[in-house]
């Protein structure tokens, strides 16, 4: 996007934990898989995906709790905001979420967004009465790609 804040920057509630990515987002997706509903709180989790080598963390450092056999979530110890999603094998990217960016408002996960796909994944696990509507396509668990190039990745069975 062309006013959008490059490096992107971002953190948690309470500034404990502070990152930066050197290049714009490559792409974003609304998680409705029941993971996400319980880390985040919520219906859905809004993630942007950065490479692993675009971004670091700056000030401090996530705490991790590992949610399945190939993956763990990161949050602040002080304040609780949910940050980071990560596959365990190296060459997987990273999957910050939305709200946690300085801007997040530059970078729409719209079905107009110029800067990158977007997508709903596991929606056949999304909340009955949440109605989307808003023109993405919807992906299934079935064809969560990202878990199976990692359980792939790691030889881990599906799980
Ligand atoms: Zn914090
Ligand atoms: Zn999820």
């Amino acid at each position: 996007m062309a006013n959008a804040h490059v490096p992107v920057t971002g953190g948690c509630l309470c500034g404990a934990v502070r990152f930066e990515a050197k290049a714009a987002p490559t792409e974003g997706f609304y998680c409705h898989c029941r993971s996400c509903q319980k880390f985040f709180g919520n219906l859905s989790a809004p993630f942007v995906r950065f490479t692993r080598s675009s971004l670091a963390f700056t000030k401090g450092a996530p705490s991790y709790y590992r949610s399945s056999a190939v993956a763990t979530r990161g949050f602040c110890s002080a304040c609780g905001s949910p940050m980071i999603f990560v596959y365990d094998n190296p060459e997987s990217d990273f999957w910050i979420s939305v709200s946690a960016l300085d801007h997040p408002a530059d970078w729409p996960l719209t079905s107009s967004a110029t800067w990158g796909p977007v997508v709903h994944g596991h929606v056949d696990s999304k909340i009955a009465w949440q109605e989307i509507d808003d023109g993405l396509p919807q992906r299934t668990g079935q064809t969560a790609i990202y878990r199976q190039e990692a359980e792939r990745a790691l030889g881990k069975k599906p799980g």
